[in-house]
């Protein structure tokens, strides 16, 4: 791929892709070829979906889970760009729909794209596996007000990454809400609790807990820039890649 790599960003108008572009016009070897938002969206300096996909050598994308699933099967039909989806909060029927899209062209999606998150996942496999099964695990996170997804994408990547280091599958032992009289905690049980309040842009633990203690891992986003950084990294990594579904685990060398 020729320098300078164009890069198109989708939800262009939103907190994440305004900090994609900037990070993008900083780079001298990449190029913001085009910026898009929602059909109709009042900006003199954005074009149209087709236009910026046109002028694109990959599309980064944190918009929503609908708009990032047909963002990827027009992608699909055309041949490319490459995409990276940040967006979260997808369900089943749009994950198989994003499937079927990376059958024909290489998309890179994460839940959270901070060197440092990717690395707590694989601490919290790690824990996961070595600790005693009655010790139980817990997952909290904390976002800013605005936030529409619960849990946060990367709550349930880290319960993923707990479950497979216990073994077994989250959605058979993930606890997602408590409220009245719950009865005592059954052990093996992965728990989530969420806070939503003022500007936190994004605070993850997992608690490990036995009688006699805690064990607490955990993450604190301090820029939202982390995240613009880390899509960024992505999109240099993907754009020269086969068809096919990757995660940030691939860019970062921790799965071939
Ligand atoms: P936001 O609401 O500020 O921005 C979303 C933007 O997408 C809006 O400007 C909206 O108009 C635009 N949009 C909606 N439909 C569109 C369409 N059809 N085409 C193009 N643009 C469209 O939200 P945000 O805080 O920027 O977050 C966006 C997503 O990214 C959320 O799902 C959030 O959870 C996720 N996120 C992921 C990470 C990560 O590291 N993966 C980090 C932060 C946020």
């Amino acid at each position: 791929m020729t320098e300078p790599l164009k890069i198109a960003v989708a939800g262009a108008l939103g907190r994440m892709g305004r900090a994609v572009a900037a990070v993008v016009q900083a780079d001298p070897k990449l190029s913001l070829a085009a910026r898009f938002d929602r059909p109709g969206a009042a900006d003199p300096d954005l074009v149209d979906q087709a236009a910026a996909l046109a002028a694109a050598d990959v599309v980064i994308d944190f918009s929503s889970p609908e708009a990032s699933t047909a963002l990827a099967e027009t992608c699909a039909a055309r041949g490319g760009p490459a995409l990276v989806i940040g967006t979260t909060g997808f369900d089943d029927a749009q994950l198989a729909r994003l499937a079927a899209a990376a059958e024909r062209m290489a998309i890179l999606r994460a839940g959270n794209y901070s060197l440092g998150v990717n690395m707590l996942m694989g601490l919290v496999e790690q824990a996961a596996r070595a600790l005693p099964a009655d010790y139980d695990i817990e997952v909290f996170e904390a976002h800013h007000r605005r936030k529409v997804d619960a849990p946060s994408g990367t709550a349930l990547m880290l319960g993923e990454a707990a479950a497979k280091g216990r073994g077994v599958e989250l959605a058979k032992v993930a606890q997602r809400v408590r409220d009245g009289i719950t009865g005592a905690r059954p052990e093996g049980e992965i728990g989530f609790s969420v806070m939503r309040a003022g500007g936190v842009i994004g605070e993850h633990s997992v608690v490990f807990g036995s009688d006699e203690e805690l064990l607490t891992l955990s993450h604190s986003a301090i820029d939202r820039s982390l995240f613009a950084k880390g899509a960024v990294a992505a999109a240099r990594w993907l754009a020269a890649r086969p068809p096919g579904a990757y995660d940030m685990q691939n860019v970062l060398g921790f799965k071939s």
